[in-house]
């Protein structure tokens, strides 16, 4: 994005009006998240070095909400306890006009304090019994009340008339949660007007007036998301954008009635609140999630992430420093998956002074390589559908169970096994599959008719489907239909039935109800069971391409919950349920039923695609329990319905994430080094190198005099064309590298 020529006008805002606006040309955002204490503290010389030093081009600066920090006319407005009659938010956004930054005024608006209640009682959120909802001794506003349609639109003026910033960003702008039903009067009479009926009394998913209480707590949402904007736009021009911060979790989404869809549909950029990563889910969600919301909100906008300084997880340490590696592996994960760095810190005064080295070096690597960051398209031939109604309406309460760990474990199957993946949401499915040769369906539950039309149309053109577990067996609401929509892409019918269990807390030595198997069916294999008589153990080579490297097994492990389902068309099937039975005492553990008809595994090729059904929930075993034969049959299962269609392939060891990319002419590969005993577990100690990768690249555009560069040894590499596939040697990748081909 290179140097540009910015003028100040008269108000001291950046004014060059022949430059893209600020939200397609700034890239590295930093934030001092005041605290109340910070305006008899602040430095505003020390924190100008660190603008400079982290090569920034943006801050965001506390302005109002919760707490103002600038003399407010309204007399509401809580003042900062040290701030006197100080304009400290105001200082500082005229020390970030002198440096030629921009700047975003900082709001949080879901809470205040007492006086306020006082004053105003009808504005805030309230239970049942018409008690007030409370976060400490804070009083929850209610999103359908006047603080919301009047109040905070005079506040986002009066700051926009103060300084002029770019623009507003809102930390907790969607009021209270899914798993509180205000019943104050503006909720009462609003949602008695909107639906004709009452407010639901308790959280029943079965019934129509609360599944009308969700939809029409998201649909208020996108209304304050709209009012906000209207108000910023009129007070401060057509770029002066308003932006709630959104999370980099569905599942979390969805318990605040955010729908990312409908907001990026609107947003021209989203500020993504993620701060750090859990160790379930893994540094690589960072770059899953920048790909998701890429998908909705295209690849040209850009998706700025709040990336903790400071000891954010599990303990919080809001003024001690996040292990350096911990913060690095987070924001390149970032990079990897399009997401721009945006450091913060809690507080603007540190005494564990670590947490200042950790941003220079990212953001540095940053700005040298930009040109390779932006404008650029992912390269992958795999999608991953996902929808955020499915993740409420199927996955209801144990939306981890049903939808995540399915979700998780086919991502981190597709990860290890260096194939590139997009998420692809189901209303998108024929927008975005044109370049896809295959469909993954991770146990995706609830599907409309529409979506499932265009999985079928998908199929119909050649494409390849991978479908488990409940996919497609409940409709949008979440009632379950008398057959899976997809049946006849699957091949099979649904019994209604399932054995085993998806919830990992049913498995005891004692009850040994997930002590079960899958079987490489027998015309499949080799031999029977029983003891290997020759010297060697027998190796089946002959079976079928899902099951390559099983050669050495008649059975696979199991654990997990399996459909009941009656194939119903031609159809292969390679692997049947092996039913539990002990694990203790050792004397008991042997197979009572060592066969069976059960399905675990349907294969056809009746269509043009190919298409697996995995009865056997395989993908939520592998998010739950990391056995890497679930990981392999997985990824066998891809290369097989994609018909090999991969434009990836990476050898060598080691746990890395593969991002591919095409911009003008050229490839670029992130490779991220997650090969660490902290992967599982936060935070990361120390980065252990893997090396050397030998990665080859399909490469249309290659020809002989084909270059690669690697951006982060800042070296050329050895590259050879062959047969239309690029071939790089990588020597050796700490933390994570990034080659370009062209
Ligand atoms: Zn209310």
């Amino acid at each position: 994005m290179g140097k540009r020529n910015q003028g100040q006008g008269e108000d001291g805002a950046v004014t060059d009006t022949t430059i893209a606006p600020w939200y397609r040309r700034v890239v590295r955002w930093g934030q001092t998240n005041l605290t109340e204490l910070d305006p008899i503290r602040y430095d505003d010389q020390w924190w100008r070095q660190h603008w400079r030093r982290t090569r920034i081009q943006g801050v965001i600066v506390n302005a109002g909400g919760i707490v103002a920090y600038y003399p407010s006319a309204h007399p509401l407005h809580h003042r900062a306890e040290f701030l006197g009659d100080r304009d400290l938010y105001g200082d500082i956004v005229a020390a970030a006009r002198e440096e030629g930054l921009a700047v975003l005024a900082r709001m949080d608006s879901n809470r205040a304090h007492e006086r306020f209640f006082i004053e105003h009682p009808d504005w805030f959120a309230r239970d049942m019994t018409g008690t007030p909802y409370r976060e400490g001794d804070l009083y929850v506003s209610c999103v359908n009340s006047p603080y919301y349609d009047d109040y905070l639109p005079g506040i986002l003026r009066e700051i926009i008339e103060r300084s002029h910033p770019e623009g507003v960003t809102d930390n907790s702008w969607s009021g209270l949660d899914r798993n509180h039903i205000c019943y104050c009067a503006n909720c009462r009479r609003r949602f008695q007007a909107a639906t004709g009926t009452h407010l639901p009394t308790t959280k029943d998913w079965e019934n129509t007036a609360y599944r009308q209480w969700i939809v029409w707590n998201y649909a208020r949402r996108i209304e304050i998301w709209d009012i906000n904007n209207r108000t910023t736009k009129q007070a401060g021009g057509p770029d002066c954008l308003w932006l709630g911060m959104n999370s980099g979790d569905i599942a979390a989404q969805c318990v605040r009635f955010r729908d990312y869809k409908a907001i990026c549909e609107r947003a021209d950029i989203v500020m993504l609140d993620s701060q750090a990563r859990s160790t379930t889910r893994g540094f690589q969600s960072n770059g899953e999630m920048g790909k998701l919301i890429h998908g909705l909100l295209g690849w040209e906008k850009l998706v700025p992430e709040s990336m903790a300084m400071y000891g954010a997880g599990q303990p919080t340490f809001r003024v001690g420093s996040k292990p350096e590696p911990e913060a690095r592996m987070w924001a390149l994960e970032g990079f990897a998956g399009g997401i721009q760095p945006w450091w913060h810190h809690i507080g603007a005064y540190h005494e564990d002074r670590r947490q200042y080295r950790t941003a220079e070096p990212l953001f540095s690597w940053h700005e040298a390589n930009e040109q390779f960051l932006f404008n650029r398209t992912p390269v992958a031939t795999v999608g991953l559908v996902w929808s955020q109604p499915n993740t409420d309406f199927y996955g209801r309460d144990a939306a981890e169970e049903r939808v995540s760990l399915p979700e998780r474990g086919v991502a981190q199957a597709l990860l290890r096994a260096r194939i590139p993946y997009l998420p692809i949401h189901a209303d998108h499915i024929d927008r975005d599959s044109g370049d896809l040769a295959l469909l993954i369906l991770p146990n995706l539950g609830s599907m409309s008719d529409e979506q499932c039309a265009a999985v079928r149309r998908f199929v119909e053109r050649g494409g390849g489907l991978l479908a488990t577990g409940e996919s497609s067996l409940y409709n949008e609401w979440g009632d379950v239909r008398s057959d899976f929509a997809l049946a006849d892409l699957f091949s099979v019918s649904a019994s209604g039935t399932y054995h085993g269990s998806s919830n990992a807390a049913a498995a005891s030595w004692e009850t040994w109800g997930k002590h079960t198997y899958l079987r490489i069916s027998p015309e499949l294999r080799a031999g029977v069971y029983g003891p290997q008589t020759g010297a060697e153990p027998e190796v089946t080579t002959d079976r079928h391409a899902v099951l390559v490297g099983f050669g050495e097994t008649d059975i696979l492990p199991f654990a997990g919950r399996l459909e009941v389902v009656r194939v119903t068309g031609a159809a292969e099937v390679p692997l049947t349920y092996v039913p539990p039975f002990p694990i203790y005492p050792p004397e008991t553990a042997w197979m009572r039923y060592p066969t069976s008809d059960v399905p675990a595994l349907v294969l056809n090729e009746q269509r043009s695609g190919r298409v697996a059904y995995l009865a056997a929930d395989i993908d939520r075993c592998f998010g739950r329990d990391n056995l890497p034969d679930h990981a392999d049959l997985l990824a066998n299962l891809v290369r097989w319905a994609a018909h090999g269609r991969i434009p990836l392939r990476v050898e060598g060891p080691g746990l890395i994430d593969c991002h591919l990319y095409h911009q003008q002419g050229r490839l670029i590969l992130h490779i991220v080094n997650l090969t660490s005993a902290g992967t599982w577990r936060a935070p990361i100690h120390e980065l252990i190198p893997v090396g050397p990768l030998t990665v080859r690249l399909q490469f249309s555009d290659g020809k002989e005099g084909v270059t690669a560069r690697s951006l982060v040894s800042s070296s050329n590499v050895d590259v050879r064309m062959e047969a239309g596939w690029a071939v790089v040697t990588v020597p050796s990748v700490m933390d994570h590298e990034v080659i370009v081909v062209s």
